[in-house]
């Protein structure tokens, strides 16, 4: 892999494709600096190096083709300078002489941030042009933006071609790799996969691919219903997608087929309201009533899960087991992030987590710190999963 690590970058011009896309309050400030921080450690190896580091960033979704006020990059680099404890020389525009010359001038160590590469639509159209005209910045092209490497944009896949041999992963990037190479090939056994989340339809591909790895697959959230439905068994007001039905019943089939376990669950903590107020009950799966829906696992199914989860040796999460923003239904969804860190911490599992909501879980659940691998990258790790090649990635082996 050719990554930052072993090479010294002393006076080199290095583009650097970052994910600062973080959110803010009305303020105009940060409230979730994760994204800048992972990003430091390359960041610091490059300045320490005496490199004349150019990042390269996007942030929201710009549609108008040009400047928006709103999604400037200005207050990042504001942040990023304090973090660093140095000026962040800050670019309006991405290309033209003034730029250029920017550039030019950088001093060994300095650091410039360019404007939301996304104010130029050649940026997601992964243009050639744009992309080119982007590298002759810099001597040398670095990919540290995980959550970005699956698109195909032109700072993030098509501007690596003009770096035949200078370009490199990011530390980040790196550490991403490793653990989901660690994951899926040749993990030890039993290897489980605990999917929840709301719908099945945004997580298909994960599953099927899932199934030609893992010995067994746990499954919970608000998915279970199109499943359970599909079996014939009542659900009341649950959600469901009743299209996906067949898909559903073809899954358990084809894990039938994979000789891999599938565990749905066999009880629920149900609710009148979809709120943190409703009235709750706690029933057997076949037996939702009308007017009540299924909101988290019960205590069968979470003992069932744990026990699972606390046998294997190699263990993925990604997705809830239940609604677990609202304080009486999280139960299911903490004792499972409390099983995953119990395997990893006194059995010496290998324990991954990823996507937007199951990292938001685990975080809240207070195990963070015992997981071995919690990814940054929500849409990317789950293509990943799917088996796809991640064009990020793919331009910097090519
Ligand atoms: P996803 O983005 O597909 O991973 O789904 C995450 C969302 O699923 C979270 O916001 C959960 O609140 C939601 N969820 C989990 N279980 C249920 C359920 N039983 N009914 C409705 N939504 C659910």
């Amino acid at each position: 892999m050719k990554t930052i690590k072993d090479v010294n970058f002393k006076g080199k011009k290095v583009l650097v494709r970052v994910d600062f896309n973080v959110p803010f309050d009305s303020q105009k400030r940060i409230t979730d600096d994760t994204r800048i921080r992972e990003a430091l450690p390359t960041i610091n190896k490059l300045t320490k190096d005496g490199a004349k580091v150019i990042l390269m960033a996007h942030l929201g979704r710009p549609k108008k083709g040009g400047f928006e006020p709103d999604l400037t990059l200005k207050p990042v680099a504001d942040y990023l300078s304090k973090k660093i404890n140095q000026e962040v020389v800050f670019t309006q525009s991405l290309l033209g002489d003034e730029v250029t010359k920017l550039c030019n001038n950088l001093k060994d160590g300095q650091v410039m941030l360019l404007e939301n590469i996304r104010f130029y639509p050649e940026e997601t159209k992964g243009d050639e042009n744009f992309a080119k005209q982007l590298s002759l910045l810099g001597d040398a092209y670095v990919n540290d933006a995980f959550g970005a490497c699956h698109r195909e944009h032109a700072s993030t896949a098509t501007i690596a071609k003009y770096f035949p041999n200078d370009k490199y992963f990011g530390l980040l990037m790196e550490n991403e790799i490793v653990n989901l190479t660690k994951l899926m090939t040749n993990p030890s056994k039993p290897f489980t996969a605990v999917i929840g989340g709301s719908k099945i339809s945004t997580k298909i591909d994960v599953l099927k691919n899932l199934l030609n790895i893992v010995d067994n697959l746990i499954i919970g959230g608000g998915m279970t219903y199109t499943f359970r439905k599909a079996q014939g068994q009542k659900i009341g007001d649950s959600i469901c997608e009743d299209d996906k039905m067949d898909v559903a019943l073809e899954l358990l089939h084809l894990a039938k087929q994979k000789n891999v376990n599938v565990y749905l669950p066999e009880d629920r903590v149900i609710a009148d309201d979809f709120s943190n107020n409703a009235n709750i009950q706690r029933t057997k799966i076949d037996e939702i009533p009308n007017g009540w829906q299924g909101m988290d696992i019960g205590e069968k199914t979470i003992k069932l899960y744990s026990d699972v989860v606390l046998k294997s040796k190699t263990i993925l999460w990604n997705g809830p087991m239940g609604v677990f923003e609202m304080e009486n239904f999280a139960k299911g969804t903490n004792a499972i992030a409390k099983a995953v860190a119990d395997a990893t911490e006194h059995n010496g599992a290998f324990s991954a987590i990823g996507g937007g909501d199951s990292v938001a879980a685990i975080d809240q659940s207070g195990y963070a710190d015992k997981i071995s691998y919690i990814s940054t990258g929500g849409g990317a790790m789950l293509e990943y999963l799917e088996g796809k090649t991640l064009p990020g990635i793919k331009a910097i082996m090519d």
